[in-house]
Protein backbone atom coordinates (compact mmCIF):
# COMPACT_ATOMS: atom_id res chain seq x y z
CA UNK A 1 0.00 0.00 0.00
CA UNK A 2 0.81 3.43 0.52
CA UNK A 3 3.05 3.56 3.72
CA UNK A 4 6.86 3.44 1.29
CA UNK A 5 5.24 5.99 -1.27
CA UNK A 6 6.73 10.11 0.36
CA UNK A 7 3.00 11.70 -1.58
CA UNK A 8 0.59 12.53 1.33
CA UNK A 9 -2.93 13.18 0.07
CA UNK A 10 -4.61 16.63 1.85
CA UNK A 11 -8.25 14.42 1.81
CA UNK A 12 -9.56 12.39 3.39
CA UNK A 13 -11.13 10.01 -0.26
CA UNK A 14 -13.73 8.43 2.40
CA UNK A 15 -14.90 11.75 3.22
CA UNK A 16 -18.76 11.86 2.30
CA UNK A 17 -19.34 15.40 0.04
CA UNK A 18 -16.78 17.59 -2.74
CA UNK A 19 -13.60 18.45 -1.87
CA UNK A 20 -10.49 19.71 -3.42
CA UNK A 21 -7.40 19.08 -2.35
CA UNK A 22 -3.43 18.47 -3.19
CA UNK A 23 -1.11 14.82 -3.47
CA UNK A 24 1.64 16.59 -1.86
CA UNK A 25 4.87 15.47 -3.13
CA UNK A 26 8.33 16.11 -1.49
CA UNK A 27 10.85 16.62 -3.60
CA UNK A 28 14.19 18.07 -3.07
CA UNK A 29 16.26 20.28 -5.67
CA UNK A 30 17.15 23.81 -6.29
CA UNK A 31 13.12 25.04 -6.58
CA UNK A 32 11.86 23.05 -3.90
CA UNK A 33 14.50 22.58 -0.67
CA UNK A 34 11.78 23.16 1.96
CA UNK A 35 8.52 22.89 0.09
CA UNK A 36 5.96 20.21 -1.63
CA UNK A 37 5.13 19.94 -5.20
CA UNK A 38 1.03 20.11 -4.90
CA UNK A 39 -0.40 17.89 -6.65
CA UNK A 40 -4.09 18.63 -7.80
CA UNK A 41 -6.53 15.84 -6.94
CA UNK A 42 -10.78 16.29 -5.85
CA UNK A 43 -13.29 13.90 -4.34
CA UNK A 44 -16.78 14.09 -5.11
CA UNK A 45 -18.15 11.19 -2.41
CA UNK A 46 -21.87 9.93 -2.23
CA UNK A 47 -22.47 7.27 0.09
CA UNK A 48 -22.12 3.42 -1.03
CA UNK A 49 -20.99 2.51 -4.83
CA UNK A 50 -18.51 2.30 -7.71
CA UNK A 51 -15.64 4.25 -7.74
CA UNK A 52 -14.09 6.07 -10.96
CA UNK A 53 -11.27 7.97 -11.39
CA UNK A 54 -10.78 10.48 -14.40
CA UNK A 55 -7.19 11.92 -14.83
CA UNK A 56 -5.78 14.45 -17.66
CA UNK A 57 -2.41 16.08 -17.34
CA UNK A 58 -0.50 12.83 -17.91
CA UNK A 59 1.21 15.02 -20.82
CA UNK A 60 2.01 18.54 -19.33
CA UNK A 61 0.98 20.08 -22.73
CA UNK A 62 -2.48 18.35 -23.32
CA UNK A 63 -4.87 20.82 -22.25
CA UNK A 64 -8.70 19.52 -23.66
CA UNK A 65 -8.76 16.71 -20.91
CA UNK A 66 -7.55 19.29 -18.05
CA UNK A 67 -10.58 21.51 -19.05
CA UNK A 68 -12.95 18.77 -19.13
CA UNK A 69 -11.92 17.41 -15.63
CA UNK A 70 -11.55 20.90 -13.93
CA UNK A 71 -15.57 21.37 -15.49
CA UNK A 72 -16.67 18.13 -14.38
CA UNK A 73 -15.38 19.03 -10.40
CA UNK A 74 -17.19 22.56 -10.50
CA UNK A 75 -20.52 21.44 -12.16
CA UNK A 76 -21.04 18.36 -10.19
CA UNK A 77 -22.27 18.05 -7.04
CA UNK A 78 -22.75 14.68 -4.62
CA UNK A 79 -26.73 14.38 -5.64
CA UNK A 80 -25.08 13.80 -9.01
CA UNK A 81 -22.87 10.74 -7.65
CA UNK A 82 -23.90 7.64 -6.52
CA UNK A 83 -20.18 5.96 -4.70
CA UNK A 84 -17.18 8.00 -5.89
CA UNK A 85 -15.69 10.06 -7.80
CA UNK A 86 -12.31 10.96 -7.52
CA UNK A 87 -10.64 13.81 -10.23
CA UNK A 88 -6.71 14.50 -11.38
CA UNK A 89 -6.65 17.38 -13.63
CA UNK A 90 -3.05 17.62 -13.84
CA UNK A 91 -1.10 14.52 -13.26
CA UNK A 92 2.07 15.50 -14.01
CA UNK A 93 1.91 18.40 -12.32
CA UNK A 94 5.00 19.76 -12.68
CA UNK A 95 5.17 19.22 -16.39
CA UNK A 96 1.88 20.83 -16.54
CA UNK A 97 3.67 23.97 -15.13
CA UNK A 98 6.73 24.14 -17.82
CA UNK A 99 4.17 23.61 -20.51
CA UNK A 100 5.89 20.66 -21.38
CA UNK A 101 5.14 17.13 -22.30
CA UNK A 102 7.20 15.49 -19.81
CA UNK A 103 8.55 16.69 -16.32
CA UNK A 104 11.28 19.34 -16.10
CA UNK A 105 12.05 18.09 -12.71
CA UNK A 106 13.76 14.47 -13.68
CA UNK A 107 12.45 14.27 -17.83
CA UNK A 108 9.86 11.50 -16.50
CA UNK A 109 7.63 10.73 -19.35
CA UNK A 110 4.54 9.52 -16.91
CA UNK A 111 3.02 7.39 -19.31
CA UNK A 112 6.13 5.71 -19.28
CA UNK A 113 6.75 5.31 -16.23
CA UNK A 114 4.21 2.50 -14.31
CA UNK A 115 4.74 0.68 -11.78
CA UNK A 116 6.35 3.49 -10.69
CA UNK A 117 8.99 3.78 -8.21
CA UNK A 118 8.41 5.44 -4.46
CA UNK A 119 12.51 5.54 -4.49
CA UNK A 120 12.38 7.39 -7.46
CA UNK A 121 12.36 11.12 -9.42
CA UNK A 122 8.77 12.57 -8.53
CA UNK A 123 7.17 11.20 -12.00
CA UNK A 124 7.94 7.77 -10.48
CA UNK A 125 7.04 8.49 -7.60
CA UNK A 126 3.30 9.97 -9.00
CA UNK A 127 3.21 6.76 -11.17
CA UNK A 128 3.70 4.93 -8.40
CA UNK A 129 0.85 6.63 -6.06
CA UNK A 130 -1.36 5.85 -8.83
CA UNK A 131 -0.32 2.28 -8.86
CA UNK A 132 -0.60 1.50 -5.35
CA UNK A 133 -3.22 3.63 -3.55
CA UNK A 134 -5.62 5.55 -6.38
CA UNK A 135 -6.25 2.36 -8.97
CA UNK A 136 -7.33 -0.52 -6.08
CA UNK A 137 -9.90 1.97 -4.78
CA UNK A 138 -11.39 2.07 -8.51
CA UNK A 139 -13.98 0.34 -10.43
CA UNK A 140 -12.91 1.82 -13.91
CA UNK A 141 -11.89 5.45 -15.35
CA UNK A 142 -10.66 7.25 -17.74
CA UNK A 143 -6.93 9.21 -18.83
CA UNK A 144 -7.93 12.09 -21.40
CA UNK A 145 -4.70 12.80 -23.50
CA UNK A 146 -4.57 14.77 -26.78
CA UNK A 147 -1.95 15.69 -28.78
CA UNK A 148 0.16 18.53 -26.79
CA UNK A 149 2.05 21.28 -28.56
CA UNK A 150 3.81 18.95 -31.24
CA UNK A 151 0.24 16.39 -32.14
CA UNK A 152 -2.98 16.60 -33.45
CA UNK A 153 -4.91 14.25 -33.22
CA UNK A 154 -8.18 12.70 -34.43
CA UNK A 155 -10.84 12.13 -31.62
CA UNK A 156 -10.42 8.97 -30.49
CA UNK A 157 -10.75 6.38 -27.45
CA UNK A 158 -7.95 4.67 -26.57
CA UNK A 159 -8.20 0.62 -25.55
CA UNK A 160 -5.56 -1.78 -24.41
CA UNK A 161 -6.69 -5.21 -24.50
CA UNK A 162 -6.09 -7.55 -21.50
CA UNK A 163 -5.14 -11.50 -21.24
CA UNK A 164 -8.08 -11.42 -19.44
CA UNK A 165 -11.26 -11.19 -21.26
CA UNK A 166 -13.69 -9.96 -19.13
CA UNK A 167 -11.46 -7.12 -18.35
CA UNK A 168 -10.57 -6.47 -22.16
CA UNK A 169 -14.94 -6.60 -22.61
CA UNK A 170 -15.31 -4.17 -20.06
CA UNK A 171 -12.26 -1.54 -21.46
CA UNK A 172 -14.25 -2.55 -24.86
CA UNK A 173 -18.07 -1.18 -23.39
CA UNK A 174 -16.35 1.68 -21.62
CA UNK A 175 -15.07 2.93 -25.10
CA UNK A 176 -18.03 2.59 -26.65
CA UNK A 177 -19.83 4.55 -23.96
CA UNK A 178 -17.38 6.84 -24.46
CA UNK A 179 -18.41 7.20 -28.15
CA UNK A 180 -15.80 8.85 -30.06
CA UNK A 181 -15.81 9.53 -33.56
CA UNK A 182 -13.13 6.32 -33.83
CA UNK A 183 -11.70 3.94 -30.86
CA UNK A 184 -8.10 2.90 -31.46
CA UNK A 185 -7.37 -0.54 -29.69
CA UNK A 186 -4.29 -2.40 -29.33
CA UNK A 187 -2.99 -5.07 -27.08
CA UNK A 188 -1.79 -3.80 -23.25
CA UNK A 189 1.40 -6.10 -23.66
CA UNK A 190 2.72 -3.12 -26.14
CA UNK A 191 2.13 -0.40 -23.85
CA UNK A 192 3.34 -1.68 -21.01
CA UNK A 193 4.92 0.99 -18.75
CA UNK A 194 1.69 3.18 -19.63
CA UNK A 195 -1.33 4.17 -17.60
CA UNK A 196 -4.53 2.14 -18.77
CA UNK A 197 -2.64 -1.61 -18.63
CA UNK A 198 -0.72 -0.70 -15.17
CA UNK A 199 -4.30 -0.10 -14.14
CA UNK A 200 -5.61 -3.06 -15.90
CA UNK A 201 -3.19 -5.21 -13.99
CA UNK A 202 -4.81 -4.33 -10.81
CA UNK A 203 -7.71 -5.78 -12.41
CA UNK A 204 -9.00 -2.16 -12.80
CA UNK A 205 -10.73 -1.61 -16.09
CA UNK A 206 -9.30 1.64 -17.89
CA UNK A 207 -8.96 3.29 -20.80
CA UNK A 208 -7.99 6.71 -22.15
CA UNK A 209 -8.73 9.05 -25.26
CA UNK A 210 -7.03 11.85 -27.69
CA UNK A 211 -8.53 14.56 -27.77
CA UNK A 212 -7.33 17.14 -30.52
CA UNK A 213 -4.21 18.78 -29.45
CA UNK A 214 -1.66 21.22 -30.71
CA UNK A 215 -1.01 23.42 -27.34
CA UNK A 216 -4.21 25.00 -27.09
CA UNK A 217 -8.20 23.75 -26.31
CA UNK A 218 -9.96 22.83 -29.27
CA UNK A 219 -13.87 23.15 -28.33
CA UNK A 220 -15.22 20.90 -30.29
CA UNK A 221 -12.80 18.48 -29.23
CA UNK A 222 -13.90 19.28 -25.25
CA UNK A 223 -17.34 19.16 -25.99
CA UNK A 224 -17.12 15.84 -27.64
CA UNK A 225 -14.55 14.59 -24.90
CA UNK A 226 -16.98 15.95 -21.79
CA UNK A 227 -19.72 14.21 -23.22
CA UNK A 228 -18.30 10.83 -23.92
CA UNK A 229 -16.29 11.19 -19.90
CA UNK A 230 -20.32 11.53 -18.41
CA UNK A 231 -21.38 8.60 -20.57
CA UNK A 232 -18.63 6.66 -19.58
CA UNK A 233 -19.04 7.41 -15.94
CA UNK A 234 -22.77 6.96 -16.48
CA UNK A 235 -22.04 3.20 -17.69
CA UNK A 236 -19.97 2.77 -14.34
CA UNK A 237 -22.78 3.49 -12.57
CA UNK A 238 -21.06 6.65 -10.56
CA UNK A 239 -22.78 9.60 -12.68
CA UNK A 240 -26.98 9.22 -11.97
CA UNK A 241 -27.90 11.31 -14.75
CA UNK A 242 -25.56 10.83 -17.60
CA UNK A 243 -26.30 12.49 -20.74
CA UNK A 244 -29.84 11.24 -22.49
CA UNK A 245 -29.10 10.27 -26.45
CA UNK A 246 -27.29 6.89 -26.52
CA UNK A 247 -23.36 7.27 -27.31
CA UNK A 248 -23.00 7.71 -31.23
CA UNK A 249 -21.22 4.59 -33.14
CA UNK A 250 -17.72 4.36 -32.84
CA UNK A 251 -15.02 3.07 -35.79
CA UNK A 252 -12.38 1.03 -34.83
CA UNK A 253 -8.83 0.85 -35.68
CA UNK A 254 -5.80 -0.95 -35.02
CA UNK A 255 -2.12 -0.70 -35.85
CA UNK A 256 0.07 2.40 -37.04
CA UNK A 257 2.00 3.00 -39.97
CA UNK A 258 3.95 5.76 -39.78
CA UNK A 259 5.74 8.70 -42.63
CA UNK A 260 8.41 9.36 -41.33
CA UNK A 261 10.06 13.20 -42.70
CA UNK A 262 13.05 12.38 -44.39
CA UNK A 263 14.73 15.91 -44.13
CA UNK A 264 13.91 18.77 -41.88
CA UNK A 265 11.51 21.30 -43.04
CA UNK A 266 7.99 22.86 -43.21
CA UNK A 267 5.56 20.20 -43.91
CA UNK A 268 1.93 21.37 -45.89
CA UNK A 269 -0.21 18.21 -45.42
CA UNK A 270 -2.72 17.51 -48.11
CA UNK A 271 -4.64 14.81 -45.55
CA UNK A 272 -6.87 15.32 -42.30
CA UNK A 273 -6.82 14.10 -39.12
CA UNK A 274 -9.98 11.54 -39.42
CA UNK A 275 -10.23 10.89 -43.80
CA UNK A 276 -9.65 7.64 -45.23
CA UNK A 277 -6.92 7.26 -47.43
CA UNK A 278 -5.11 4.83 -49.44
CA UNK A 279 -1.46 3.93 -50.11
CA UNK A 280 0.56 5.90 -52.33
CA UNK A 281 -2.14 9.07 -51.60
CA UNK A 282 -0.29 12.20 -51.76
CA UNK A 283 0.32 13.18 -47.60
CA UNK A 284 1.71 16.41 -48.51
CA UNK A 285 4.78 18.71 -49.32
CA UNK A 286 7.90 19.00 -47.85
CA UNK A 287 10.05 22.12 -48.16
CA UNK A 288 13.73 22.31 -46.86
CA UNK A 289 14.43 24.96 -44.39
CA UNK A 290 17.93 25.49 -45.43
CA UNK A 291 18.14 24.39 -49.17
CA UNK A 292 15.96 26.80 -51.11
CA UNK A 293 17.36 25.47 -54.02
CA UNK A 294 16.17 22.15 -53.28
CA UNK A 295 13.01 20.97 -55.18
CA UNK A 296 9.72 20.67 -52.82
CA UNK A 297 9.22 16.75 -52.15
CA UNK A 298 5.92 15.86 -52.51
CA UNK A 299 5.43 12.66 -50.07
CA UNK A 300 2.89 9.37 -50.01
CA UNK A 301 0.67 7.55 -47.84
CA UNK A 302 2.43 4.35 -46.40
CA UNK A 303 -1.00 2.44 -46.49
CA UNK A 304 -4.72 2.22 -46.77
CA UNK A 305 -6.15 3.25 -43.46
CA UNK A 306 -7.62 6.21 -41.52
CA UNK A 307 -5.28 9.22 -40.58
CA UNK A 308 -4.85 8.73 -36.48
CA UNK A 309 -2.90 11.71 -35.84
CA UNK A 310 -0.44 14.68 -37.70
CA UNK A 311 2.41 16.84 -36.28
CA UNK A 312 0.74 19.76 -34.80
CA UNK A 313 3.71 22.37 -36.02
CA UNK A 314 4.42 23.26 -39.51
CA UNK A 315 8.26 23.00 -38.93
CA UNK A 316 9.20 19.28 -38.60
CA UNK A 317 12.43 17.21 -37.86
CA UNK A 318 14.16 14.47 -40.10
CA UNK A 319 12.19 11.52 -38.56
CA UNK A 320 9.04 13.21 -37.52
CA UNK A 321 5.90 11.57 -38.28
CA UNK A 322 4.26 13.35 -41.01
CA UNK A 323 0.58 11.30 -40.05
CA UNK A 324 -0.19 7.92 -38.50
CA UNK A 325 -2.31 5.43 -40.64
CA UNK A 326 -4.29 2.86 -38.66
CA UNK A 327 -6.32 0.02 -40.18
CA UNK A 328 -10.07 0.23 -39.48
CA UNK A 329 -11.40 -3.39 -38.39
CA UNK A 330 -14.35 -4.45 -36.48
CA UNK A 331 -15.35 -5.14 -33.04
CA UNK A 332 -15.38 -8.81 -33.23
CA UNK A 333 -12.29 -9.55 -34.85
CA UNK A 334 -10.56 -7.36 -32.09
CA UNK A 335 -12.10 -9.41 -29.31
CA UNK A 336 -11.57 -12.65 -31.12
CA UNK A 337 -7.84 -12.33 -31.17
CA UNK A 338 -7.11 -11.93 -27.05
ZN1 LIG B 1 -0.61 12.28 -23.83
Amino acid sequence: MSESNPITCSLDLNAQGKHAGTLDLVHSDNQHAIGVIPVPIAVINNGPGPTALVTAGNHGDEYEGQVIVRDLFHTLTPDDITGRLILMPALNYPAMLDNHRVSPLDGGNLNRSFPGDPAGGPTAVIAHYLDSVLFPLCDGGIDLHSGGRQAQFVNCAFVCLADDAELSAANMAMAEAFGAPFTYVMHGRDAGSGLDPAANRQGTPFISAELAGGGGVDRHAVELGAAGTRRLLAHLGVLRNGPAEAPPDTRFVTGIEALAAPFSGIFAPAIERGECVTAGQIAGTLYSVEELERAPQVLHVPADGVVIARPAPARVRRGTHLCLISRETDRASLLGGI
